[in-house]
């Protein structure tokens, strides 16, 4: 398994990092969390508000203390989190209970658990920073950064802010919109931790047959994972296994984070052309000139789900994720397009001249479907 620094936190973290939210039993997790040590995995990623997740990975390591193969605490990088609602007493017991249930004595990094909206980024700032920094000088945390799922401008802010040293956040092939946050998080040398680049970059454990077509000879996800991993601006991938066996598919590619060569730039440039030939002149551009919506429309997105929908077949991947409109909050804002008054405020704005109107009728008729909660997968 590869290894890449993490920003200026100085440590070296593989490629891939373990999310740890899937697991049903400890059992589950302490076969899954000693299969991705095996396999080279040193990053272990968690949260308080993932279940059990916290106590499972204190079981997996006190079992793994216990056998002959046993590794040292200071070979694995333990990431967990605090939601940016917490005052500074609570940051600090916070503190405590994660490291009481991991079973150790420091966390290496504690990431502020989605930092969606201006108020928590102010609320971070104003009651959190101080707390950690004592915790810093405490020796019970090494390194703070953030986990996003809010707009770009937002992530921009809390990147300036210069508090962070590493950052995790949603960017992929199918989702480029963050590619400026990657920037400028790379130039403040911050680590950059990559959110879900196989279910929420467009469910791609069960690719439809046209994404298929097009990424052949590779497989779409492992495609994806390439392309991730050819920017070396970028440190880690997070995969998220239920057992030890969902580590195989991805994990292919552990050793394979060199520059795309020309068979797998020829697939990228397909799926380019693809949206190109398939949209039209209907293709949005992704440029999000068009909000804001005075009916909180999140007409981007809504749009950008169409794309990948015509583009590729992605449609379960576009149900499952629009259905989300209006059902999870600040972690995927926005209303549906069926919300649309035909108001016009958005037209003049768009530069690619779209009739936003109608495509977002088109989307909804495409993509409405049951309405689903946000699970917890970052
Ligand atoms: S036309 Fe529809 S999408 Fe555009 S701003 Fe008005 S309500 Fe929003
Ligand atoms: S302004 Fe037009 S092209 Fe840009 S995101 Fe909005 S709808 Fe898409």
């Amino acid at each position: 398994m590869r290894r890449r620094r993490f920003g200026k936190t100085e440590l070296l973290v593989s490629v891939f990092s373990l999310g740890t939210m899937r697991f049903d039993s400890a059992e589950d997790a302490c076969e899954t969390v000693c299969a991705a040590i095996a396999q080279g995995i040193n990053h272990l990623e968690t949260a308080p508000a993932y279940g059990s997740s916290e106590c499972y990975i204190g079981q997996a390591l006190s079992a793994i203390a216990s056998t002959e193969e046993s590794i040292r605490r200071e070979q694995l990088v333990i990431t967990s989190k605090l939601t940016p609602t917490l005052t500074a007493d609570q940051v600090d017991k916070a503190i405590d209970d994660s490291l009481e249930r991991l079973g150790t004595d420091y966390l290496d990094c504690v990431a502020i658990h989605g930092i969606n909206t201006l108020a928590h980024l102010t609320w971070a700032q104003t009651h959190m920073l101080a707390p950690l920094a004592q915790a810093q000088a405490e020796g019970r945390v090494r390194h703070v950064g953030f986990s996003t799922h809010g707009p770009l401008d937002l992530i921009l802010k809390a990147i300036a802010t210069g508090f962070f040293s590493f950052i995790n956040l949603h960017y992929n092939y199918f989702f480029q919109r963050n590619a400026a946050a990657i920037a400028q998080a790379h130039q403040q040398d911050m680590g950059i931790f990559i959110i879900s680049p196989a279910d929420k970059a467009g469910m791609l454990y069960t690719p439809p047959d046209r994404l298929k077509q097009l990424c052949d000879p590779y497989d779409p996800l492992l495609l994806n994972y390439r392309w991730l991993l050819s920017d070396s601006r970028i440190t880690t991938l997070s995969v998220g296994p239920k057992d030890p066996h969902e580590l195989d598919w991805p994990l292919q590619i552990a050793d394979q984070d060199g520059p795309l060569n020309e068979n797998e730039q020829q697939a990228i440039e397909r799926l380019d052309q693809a949206q190109i030939a398939q949209l039209g002149t209907d293709r949005c551009a992704q440029c999000h000139e068009c909000l804001p919506c005075p009916e909180v429309i999140n007409i981007p997105e809504a749009l950008r789900l169409r794309n990948l929908a015509i583009a590729y077949d992605m449609q379960a991947f576009g149900q499952y994720r629009y259905g989300m409109f209006e059902n999870a909050g600040h972690w995927f804002w926005g209303n549906k397009g069926s919300r649309c008054n035909d108001c016009g405020d958005c037209l003049p704005r768009c530069p690619e001249s779209l009739n936003i109107p109608a495509l977002l009728r088109d989307t909804h008729q495409r993509l409405k479907g049951k309405q689903r909660r946000r699970l917890w997968e970052d």
